[in-house]
């Protein structure tokens, strides 16, 4: 099977294999082990000195966490979103009482950085922004480094959800000097979901410090505290643990340069096949994401029947579009597990049976 969606995303066989062992105590000594090794090499393909937790959850305990663990209700806080993640990112702070301010963007398109600097300068209360590196719905990515540098200009604090895009796209944590980056096991990392992992910046443990948001399962301070034993405060989802120990060995001795290397790479391929078969990308080349390629569908295109064909002849599994995209495009994942042969044969299927996905 081509498992081809943005997450969950295929394992390797190694990985899977890790995840089929007995479980272990969660409060021993060989879990401490593993967490502390664990940590350590997450924060080496963060790019970041920073506190980097696991949290047991789907990526979107993460964004949740980063919102409720260093805001207070009533906090101005400008949500810059160009997608279905981006909208989903300000909800959340919403949910809690933030007083959210929304600069959004048509979908397809990227984030404007003069338009953030715009909104800081004309509201000097705002306090953080939140921001999608990689907009899966879409297939975006922002320009974050710019995005950052803005923000920092203003001395906001800055929370990023990388979901799908950190470990396959550069996002050098410390150099853009962002406060808390948000990923998910199941994206870039080549493990089954269960494990949100975040990092927290010295300036959003200040904020952390003086946030009144109301939180328990998601508390920074509990899950450093139990980091320092070698835990987590709440039992952990182990398997995922034992995969992710694979995976980031297999990661570290790849390196990051050739892991963002062949995702361009796998990307470019997907980018211009698609075209050479005369579909047209949804976003404008210069934005795409090297994680999901976005493709319009064309004049006439069943998306829900082309997916199906897909599936049940082939056994390639897409994504089609979100929210209001939905019928519009189709999206191939190529993160993680994923060579340029892959994309190769998923193009070759879809072009194949294209004709036959007509309404
Ligand atoms: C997948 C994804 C999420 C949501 O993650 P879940 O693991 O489904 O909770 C959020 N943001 C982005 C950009 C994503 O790609």
């Amino acid at each position: 099977m081509q498992l081809r969606i943005p997450g969950p995303t295929p394992c390797p066989p190694e990985v899977l294999q890790a995840m089929s062992r007995q479980m272990i105590n969660h409060r021993g000594k060989e879990f401490g082990e593993l967490i502390h090794s664990v940590t350590a090499k997450l924060k080496d393909l963060f790019q970041t000195k920073n506190d980097v937790f696991l949290l047991t959850a789907s990526g979107t305990g993460g964004m949740e966490a980063a919102i409720v663990n260093t805001l207070s209700s009533g906090d101005r806080v400008l949500a810059v979103s160009n997608g279905f993640f981006g909208e989903r990112f300000a909800d959340i702070a919403e949910c809690y009482g933030a007083e959210v301010k929304r600069l959004s963007f048509e979908w397809g398109e990227p984030v404007d950085p003069e338009a953030v600097r715009q909104a800081l300068k004309a509201d000097p209360e705002i306090k953080a922004v939140l921001v999608t590196h990689n907009e899966t719905s879409t297939g975006v990515t922002n320009d974050l480094g710019s995005i950052s540098t803005i923000a920092k200009g203003f001395d906001k604090l800055i929370l990023v959800d990388a979901i799908s895009g950190l470990g396959s796209i550069d996002l050098p944590v410390d150099a853009w000097q962002c406060d808390v980056v948000i990923t998910a096991s199941q994206k870039g990392w080549m493990v089954p979901p269960g494990l949100a992992m975040v990092s927290v910046s010295d300036k959003a443990w200040q904020a952390h410090a003086e946030a009144k948001m109301p939180r328990y399962y998601w508390d920074f301070t509990k899950a450093r505290s139990y980091l320092e034993k070698g835990q987590t405060p709440w039992t952990p989802s182990v398997p995922t643990f034992f995969g992710l120990a694979v995976s980031l060995d297999m990661m570290l001795t790849e390196g990051l340069p050739n892991i963002f290397a062949r995702h361009a790479r796998v990307a470019s391929l997907a980018r211009s096949r698609a075209k050479s078969n005369g579909l047209s990308l949804f976003p404008d080349e210069k934005y795409a994401s090297n994680t999901v390629t976005a493709i319009k569908a064309p004049e006439r295109l069943n998306v829900a029947k082309l997916l199906q064909i897909l599936r049940d002849e082939h056994d390639v599994v897409l994504a089609g579009g979100q929210g209001n995209l939905s019928g519009k495009i189709f999206r191939i994942g190529h993160l993680g597990w994923v060579t340029e042969d892959d994309i190769k044969e998923v193009l070759e299927i879809i072009t194949k049976v294209l004709p036959r996905a007509r309404s």
